[in-house]
């Protein structure tokens, strides 16, 4: 998912609006936004793209100077309307919405615990869960009861909180989640994304550290830990997959970070070959830097529709290969005849690089090499990416040369652990730090508890 917070802009709604088109790469399956004027909220939310459910007339009737909006994801939560954010209720007497990017390991657990002292639950998202901690508070103060309730959670979130008075946000212990903090003049503005700051002209000023609570009100920004320091451990897969390329994550550039990983690529696995290709978007940067590393030309061998969305978001297996059959065309002029080095970013479950491999045979490559910019994916991830079962995951039980002949290619290779770190430490201001990542899914070694 994808958040974004605006706070003391006239065009709060609409900023929001923009804010979220940056983010959609970030999820498709809905989009809401609750805006205010300090009186009242006002809210519009619905299923399919940011593009779909707005039009002018409901961004218009958006009033205020404080909004936020979320792009949904689906990981938790069936496709239904109830599970579309910012959710929105009545909280001791206010109004008070939510927002969250991620996922609690421990959702289940609290939720059991609260329905049992009588807390009835709207939706099946995780995110109402803070809510009903809050409710059960004894603080009366809104701030140290988000506080309260936020040391309850274990798990990966970048929160936002609106009421019509303030507006609080949160990163997880462990920043797992991104969640950046930037200014347009003397608004505030949060956002998944440093892309979605860029998008409404803000200026980043620096990343939410990881178990950092905000607060903005018209006292202005007061900022505090509501935990104590934790390991450090931001998704790796942000870098590999997730994020735009034009975004900077922790002062790291998700676009040279990425081709410096298919340049340590080159480096490990090196093929003789007639040209390099991509796969779009997620794995032309690494396929670039693959390229320049290895002297193969970089050539458009798969061209996509951009209209359809990301393959992997359809919620089932038929849809899903169905998705990939209309989403790309190999390039018959590039590729006949040649010896083709495919880079993708990873294997998750094996259907798209099987496709894409069959799709470059059928327009007549000779040799089909497969290149992965990210290790294995060994073991699923609880934090808010849809890797969720171990069964599903094709290199949980299979080894390279098993999934190479799944897959029918030539050749394949992954980038090792250890190229991936170098590769993002490469690209950041602290190369040589260790900053910490999440790598859960290819090592099994989880940041958090488990519950
Ligand atoms: P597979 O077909 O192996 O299950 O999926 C891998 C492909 O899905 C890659 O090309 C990757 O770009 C794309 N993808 C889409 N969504 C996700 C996601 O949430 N995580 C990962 N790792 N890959 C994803
Ligand atoms: Fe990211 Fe993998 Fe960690 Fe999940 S387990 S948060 S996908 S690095
Ligand atoms: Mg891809």
């Amino acid at each position: 998912c994808g958040v974004f917070g605006i706070w003391g802009h006239p065009e709060a709604a609409q900023l929001t609006y923009y804010g979220l088109l940056a983010l959609q790469h970030r999820g498709q399956e809905g989009a809401g936004i609750v805006s205010s004027d300090g009186r009242r909220f006002a809210v519009h939310r619905g299923l399919g793209l940011v593009t779909e459910v707005f039009h002018s007339d409901y961004l218009q009737r958006l009033h205020g100077d404080r909004a936020i909006g979320h792009v949904r994801y689906p990981t938790h939560g069936g496709n239904r309307l109830e599970n579309v954010q910012p959710l929105v209720f009545n909280y001791r007497g206010g109004e008070l919405a939510v927002a969250t990017n991620g996922a609690l390991v421990n959702a289940e657990a609290l939720k059991h615990h609260l329905e049992q002292q009588g807390s009835i639950f709207q939706s099946s998202s995780d995110t109402e869960v803070i809510v009903h901690l809050m409710a059960r508070s004894a603080h009366d103060e809104l701030v140290e009861a988000v506080k309260e309730s936020l040391r309850l959670l274990i798990g990966a979130y970048a929160f936002l909180i609106l009421t019509n008075e303030k507006m609080i946000v949160a990163r997880d212990p462990n920043g797992l989640r991104p969640l950046s903090l930037g200014r347009l003049g003397e608004a505030y503005v949060f956002a998944s994304e440093t892309c979605a700051l860029d998008a409404v002209g803000a200026e980043w000023i620096r990343d939410v550290e990881p178990g950092e609570m905000i607060v903005v009100d018209r006292d202005g920004l007061r900022a505090q830990r509501f935990a104590p320091v934790a390991r450090r451990a931001i998704c790796a897969f942000e870098y590999i997959y997730f994020a735009r390329p034009d975004s900077n994550l922790e002062g790291v550039n998700v676009h040279v970070a990425r081709k410096l990983m298919g340049k340590r690529l080159a480096e490990e696995a090196p093929v003789k070959a007639d040209v390099v290709t991509g796969v779009p978007d997620s794995s032309i940067s690494a396929a670039i830097g693959f390229a320049e590393a290895s002297g193969i030309p970089y050539e458009m061998g798969l061209v996509k529709n951009r209209y359809v969305g990301r393959t992997f978001i359809r919620p089932d297996q038929a849809k899903r290969e169905l998705g990939v059959k209309i989403k790309l065309m190999a390039m018959r002029k590039v590729v006949e005849g040649k010896r083709v080095v495919m880079v993708d970013d990873s294997i998750v479950r094996g259907t798209t690089s099987r496709r894409i491999v069959q799709l470059l045979r059928d327009a007549g490559a000779k040799e089909v090499h497969v290149r992965i910019s990210s290790p294995m994916v060994r073991y699923p991830c609880f934090y808010g990416v849809d890797i969720s079962t171990r069964e599903e995951l094709i290199a949980a039980h299979k080894e390279v040369e098993d999934i190479r002949r799944t897959i029918g290619a030539d050749s394949l290779a992954f980038l090792s652990l250890e190229g991936l770190l170098d590769a993002i430490g490469r690209a950041g201001p602290l190369s040589g730090l260790s900053r910490g990542y999440c790598l859960a899914c290819f090592t099994g070694d989880y940041p958090t508890k488990r519950v």
